[in-house]
């Protein structure tokens, strides 16, 4: 099995903290083996991380990675026409090499920003090319096909029966789920409830709780949204989840911007988690999540960046920095600190995705982890405010997940970047061309 001794680094590591503690750490085949002062076996390879901080890597709870080709596509426009005007008409445009190129350059960004697994959100075709290039970028993640059997403007390409939504996810889920020894999972993903109907969130919250499955939709996320759920339902939309079964500890929802008491209870309750994605709720006008409240009462919080066509980067230490600042318009000062969000952005979104041996640098855990050259910091302040608000992504030097470093002194070792660009560049004009945007 193969071994990696990372030697001598300022480790952020405890269970329930983000306290940098110098030592080494030993990686065996795909997990931790030892945290401290460990010494080199015979066959191990050695990095140095003197200088550098070793943390674990970050987990998205939020993005699409068929977005990443549509960045700057859809700018300055609220919700529903981002959605109706431009994101969906692109998304029908979509082709496999389109939807390919697509999800390689989002991986390349969030590879070589720190994000080690996600959470990502497909578009209604195409989810075995999304699946493929997961597995080939060696990236941990949790993904579904978006579900969409109703909604106004929804291009045809887009809308589906109910049932070959459903058949679609399921064979998707056959195929993928447990793959690379549970590197990928599946996550049924109705896209929102304005896109799907009743009869196809109760056939998805059915599946889930029969076969453990995950959840990935989103909700609450602007007043507009809001609104128009409440009127077609009569409810108000986490209500209206709830009330089809669809919440549980296997859920989660993107966005809850907008939400009352009783709703935060129900989240709470049921074990929902919220994915926080600050830049695209600012970027779209959407609103600032109350974080604060959402963690008194007890709902897990993740994080994400979203797709790229609404917060055009897809940098998770961004998001902390955007989300540790928000939470004290709602909070004050004390609101959120810099060790707490790497929590969320770390362990709590591992945990939304029901990944327990993933989000801490501890002994038989997966070996997800970023290491970052503390040089490019900011000077001053402890790990945690260092990483958090001196410019966390410039610094990811190597990065590892499942054992295997992906990025090595900043270059990914499984592909060619160049190539990266250049196949997005080309997809980008070619998908551009066939979409019809008004
Ligand atoms: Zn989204």
């Amino acid at each position: 099995m193969a071994s990696v001794l990372i030697r001598g680094g300022t480790l952020l590591t405890t269970p329930d903290g983000m306290r940098g503690v110098r030592g080494d750490l030993l990686v065996l085949g795909s997990r931790i083996e030892e945290v401290g002062r460990v010494e080199a076996r015979g066959d191990s390879e050695v990095i140095d991380a003197s200088g550098c901080y070793v943390m674990p890597g970050i987990v998205q709870t939020h993005v699409h990675l068929v977005q990443t080709l549509m960045r700057g596509a859809a700018e300055d426009l609220p919700l529903l026409d981002w959605l109706r005007r431009r994101i969906w008409p692109l998304e029908a445009a979509h082709d496999e090499a389109s939807i390919r190129a697509s999800a390689r350059l989002g991986l390349h960004e969030l590879l070589t920003t720190g994000t080690t697994c996600v959470l990502d959100m497909g578009t209604s075709h195409g989810g075995d090319a999304v699946a493929e290039e997961l597995a080939t970028s060696g990236i941990r993640a949790r993904f579904g096909q978006a579900m969409m059997d109703a909604g106004e403007g929804v291009p045809a390409r887009l809308l589906e029966t109910t049932r070959a939504s459903l058949d679609a996810s399921a064979g998707l889920r056959k195929r993928w789920d447990g793959y690379g020894g549970g590197r990928l999972g599946y996550a049924y993903a109705p896209r929102f409830a304005l896109s799907c109907t009743r009869e196809l969130l109760e056939e998805v919250a059915a599946l889930s709780r029969m076969t453990g499955t995950l959840v990935h939709t989103h909700s609450n996320e602007s007043a507009d949204e809001r609104a128009l759920i409440e009127g077609a339902t009569g409810r108000a939309p986490v209500a209206y989840l709830d009330e089809v079964s669809l919440l549980s500890e296997r859920a989660v929802v993107a966005h809850g911007v907008h939400l009352d008491g009783a709703e935060i209870r129900i989240l709470a309750d049921t074990g929902t988690t919220v994915a926080h994605c600050p830049s695209s709720n600012l970027k779209l006008g959407s609103g600032i999540a109350d974080v604060p409240r959402l963690r008194a009462a007890r709902v897990n919080v993740g994080l994400g960046a979203d797709g790229a066509a609404c917060s055009n980067r897809l940098d998770g230490f961004e998001e902390a920095r955007l989300a540790a600042l928000l939470a004290r318009s709602h909070g004050g000062a004390t609101a959120l600190s810099a060790a707490d969000v790497l929590l969320m952005a770390t362990r709590d979104g591992a945990r939304a995705l029901g990944i327990g041996d993933v989000g801490a640098l501890q002994a038989g855990f997966r070996a997800d982890i970023a290491i970052l050259d503390a040089e490019r910091l900011a000077p001053g302040g402890d790990p945690a405010t260092r990483i958090v608000f001196g410019g966390g992504s410039r610094a990811v030097r190597d990065v590892m997940v499942n054992g295997e470093i992906l990025i090595r002194n900043r270059r990914p070792t499984r592909y060619d970047p160049g190539e990266v660009l250049v196949l997005a560049n080309e997809a980008r004009s070619a998908l551009t061309a066939r979409a019809t945007v008004s």
